[in-house]
């Protein structure tokens, strides 16, 4: 007889008519933190240097030129280019010499020229700079040849930043560029939004502590080590607050204590339907969260809301899984409430060499190998084992092939999107 209460799934398909696409997921997430990051927006003073990495909390308008004045991009002579020959050769008489940081201070008249190092400032009078590799050298005096153009090798007042100019926006992420042009304007100190202060904690009876005898039935709780890993960025605050086990009132005193003294928490584990994830639970006691099935291979639970003023990420317990769902929706939100600035999108379209299985209903995440060929030609290939508890897979691979919902098989040699693990590291 036919158990008609037995759920049937049709083992072709992962269309689940409950759970949320990425894009949809994407979208709430990004309504509520809207709210969020505007009270996070406090700033602090730091020096140059310490704002390596840190997010900009004001623009920068620049208060003088650079170059701030006309100056060589080349050691040799700097002349008039009323001296450069038309035909034969011209002789010129040097009369001083301009070194960076210690000008000539005359002026150079036509026949005459001045030795010039690079970066040194332009003397009055003249506009062009012949190399030294171009001329011949006489006792007093420089021969140049034709050949030359007017206004060669010289680098003009305000060729990089213009008095005026806004040179970076607040929201910007500070790299080793942006430090350079702080310090090329001078600054001292700037403006940077405060550390976003993040907690994370493992959740699970089962996990053990690095060091720790394992036994029977145990595992090392690897979580916490990928997401320290995740979160090791200079405008995030990170406190781990290690393991929880599944015991309701332990997790409810850790998630209010984590929230009072955090703007993001993230934990991981706990989040699905098994008899001892007492996360939602406790969630839906103390907090405003939604527990989400997306659409998505690995990590199709997801909790997400607020306790208190924190925002809260559930991720799930499997390895592979945080790691894509931390990817795809809590470093986006995480950037977006430390004050960054959205950056654009930069997964590429790029052709596989290997044939994928997938099935429809779910966007893939697979682990894939991103490599250039002898001719510096891109392609992917996916790297073995797909499921999300095989986390040295992860480390075998340097990106996501990211497949559609709707798509099936997948032959070799199509065009596939592909997201850089390298992506995350800022
Ligand atoms: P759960 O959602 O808690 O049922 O966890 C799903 C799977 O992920 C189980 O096999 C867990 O043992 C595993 N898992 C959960 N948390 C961790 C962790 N912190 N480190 C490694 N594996 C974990
Ligand atoms: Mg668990």
């Amino acid at each position: 007889m036919i158990n008609k209460l037995i759920p049937v799934q049709p083992s072709c398909s992962d269309f689940d008519p409950n759970s949320l696409s990425v894009s949809q997921a994407t979208t709430q997430i990004n309504t509520l933190i809207a709210t969020a990051s505007e009270s996070l927006k406090i700033t602090e003073r730091t020096s140059c240097r310490n704002a390596f990495g840190r997010v900009l909390a004001q623009d920068i308008i620049a208060t003088f030129s650079t170059p701030p004045y006309d100056n060589s991009a080349m050691d040799g002579y700097a002349i008039s280019a009323q001296d450069i020959p038309k035909s034969d050769t011209s002789n010129v008489n040097i009369i001083g010499t301009s070194w960076a940081g210690k000008p000539f201070n005359g002026e150079v008249k036509k026949g005459e020229c001045i030795r010039i190092m690079t970066g040194a400032k332009m003397p009055q009078g003249a506009d062009t700079v012949i190399m030294q590799e171009h001329v011949i050298k006489n006792d007093n005096s420089i021969t140049i040849n034709t050949g030359h153009c007017a206004r060669q090798n010289v680098r003009y007042i305000g060729e990089d930043i213009k008095v005026g100019d806004t040179v970076l926006t607040v929201g910007k992420n500070i790299g080793p560029a942006e430090l350079g042009v702080l310090a090329s304007m001078g600054l001292a100190e700037v403006s940077v939004f405060r550390k976003l202060r993040i907690a994370i904690f493992s959740t699970g009876d089962e996990l053990r502590g690095v060091g720790e005898p394992l036994e029977d039935g145990q595992i090392y709780d690897s979580n916490r080590y990928t997401l320290y890993g995740l979160l090791q960025k200079p405008y995030i605050e990170l406190l781990d607050m290690g393991v929880i086990p599944d015991i309701k009132s332990e997790i409810e005193l850790a998630f209010e204590q984590a929230a009072n003294v955090a703007d993001v928490v993230i934990t991981s584990g706990g989040v699905s339907v098994g008899d001892a994830d007492y996360v939602k639970e406790t969630l839906e006691k103390i907090g405003s969260i939604n527990f989400w099935k997306i659409a998505m291979k690995p990590g199709r639970p997801l909790a997400f809301g607020k306790i208190n003023n924190a925002t809260f990420f559930g991720l799930p317990g499997n390895p592979v899984s945080v790691i894509a769902t931390f990817s795809q929706f809590a470093l986006p939100a995480i950037r977006a409430l430390a004050g960054q600035t959205k950056t654009k999108n930069t997964n590429y379209h790029i052709k596989c060499t290997t044939e994928l299985k997938k099935r429809a209903g779910r966007v893939d995440f697979q682990r894939g190998y991103l490599s250039a060929d002898d001719t510096g030609q891109l392609s992917v290939s996916v790297t073995g084992l797909q499921a999300s508890h095989i986390l040295s897979s992860m480390s075998y691979s340097n990106c996501f092939i990211i497949l559609p919902e709707d798509s099936t098989h997948i032959a070799a040699g199509t065009i596939v999107e592909v997201q850089p693990y390298n992506e995350w590291f800022f």
